[in-house]
């Protein structure tokens, strides 16, 4: 059975106060983050039911199944009506574009059910007590009896055609079908389904989508006469100093490799191999430097990087804060993002002997 998703795109915002369905959000704007949902849901084909300014945004978009493009109506069910005009298939899935937090499995859930049972649309049960307020009086309305509407809202195509052929109007899908076919089935939405009307809504998705990201990072070098020892991009006087290839700065090692773990982008082994004679003796501090450009160049920031060194001798108490205040400049974060421990093994392992010094980091990244 074929599912065409109809996606309403021709809402104008008005209590947003900005054109909320063609702004980017974190890089991809609400149409395509909707359009998405409804692909991976299992729509075949869609029809986007555009105003002006989100005719050009559908164009733009690289939409991998076959569409339309239908301009929209003066109300939803205007709006409706006339993606149900343009739609084919068994089954239509109904979206409002600006709840572009929709999973797939949701969208999943809707499709199933209007294919097993002609409807199938995404409902909250109320948990708020509700009072219907009058001038003179309230009145408390059993809750157990209601649901907050939302979509995706599917049904088999004939049927809804029909409902919306009675010329009546609605805020939702549901109500159309329940007055001219019959009460729908639900299927339990989400609160992270949530329509962005507000700019406290716009707040939210921001926030929702600039969740950290982390990664961890690990490293170890030898521990050598006749090499300086560089730890946190500062030289520490000592009588010993790391072997490698680059300056072996073991911290800023780890450090990068959480960072490129956390985005993604393999290790400094695969950046600056040994084998590359133009990383000979360099600096860390550079590397660390390159690193933080590729982050940008993601539109990414570090959020946070804390570090432990594993280190019998020298002390590194002395030096902790000056290994911190250059990392963070390396990066272009603020030095109170940045946390630099020392621990010993206590004599054990080939740390505690002296051998080597290892070190382990953690860091965040997220969207700018
Ligand atoms: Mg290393």
């Amino acid at each position: 059975m074929s599912a065409t998703g109809i996606l309403l795109c021709a809402g104008t915002s008005v209590r947003m106060g900005f054109d909320k369905l063609n702004t980017p959000l974190c890089g991809k704007t609400a149409i395509e983050r909707s359009m998405d949902a409804l692909i991976a849901g299992g729509c075949d084909a869609l029809v986007f039911v555009v105003n002006e300014a989100s005719e050009q945004t559908v164009r733009a978009i690289a939409c991998p199944v076959p569409f339309t493009v239908v301009p929209g109506g003066e109300t939803r069910t205007d709006s409706v009506r006339s993606g149900l005009c343009a739609a084919n298939g068994d089954v239509a899935v109904i979206h409002d574009a600006a709840r572009c937090f929709v999973s797939p499995a949701l969208v999943k859930a809707c499709l199933d059910s209007a294919r097993a049972y002609g409807s199938g649309v995404a409902a909250i049960p109320v948990t708020d007590t509700v009072l219907r307020v009058g001038a003179d009086a309230v009145e408390p309305l059993d809750r157990s009896t209601l649901f907050r509407m939302q979509t995706p809202q599917a049904f088999r195509l004939s049927d809804i055609r029909r409902a919306y052929e009675t010329g009546a109007s609605a805020t939702d899908d549901a109500t159309l079908y329940a007055q001219s076919i019959g009460v729908p089935r639900f299927v339990l939405g989400s609160e992270d389904n949530r329509k962005l009307t507000t700019g406290a809504d716009w707040a939210w998705a921001v926030e929702r989508l600039s969740q950290p990201v982390y990664g961890i990072g690990f490293d170890t070098h030898r521990l050598v006469e006749g090499r300086s020892l560089i730890l946190g991009g500062v030289p520490i006087p000592f009588e010993k100093g790391l072997l490698g290839h680059s300056d072996a700065d073991v911290l800023l090692h780890a450090i990068m490799d959480a960072i490129l773990g956390a985005m993604k982008l393999g290790d400094i082994g695969k950046l600056f191999p040994d084998t590359d004679e133009r990383y000979r003796g360099v600096s860390s501090r550079v590397l660390l430097r390159t690193v933080a450009g590729l982050v940008q160049k993601e539109d990414m920031a570090v959020a946070h990087v804390d570090a432990t060194v594993i280190c019998e001798r020298p002390k590194l108490a002395p030096y902790r804060d000056e290994m911190e205040r250059r990392i963070a400049e390396d990066l272009g974060i603020s030095p109170n993002a940045v946390s630099v421990k020392a621990t010993t093994t206590e004599g054990r392992n080939d740390e505690g002997k002296g051998l080597c010094i290892s070190a382990q980091a953690i860091a965040s990244v997220r969207k700018k």
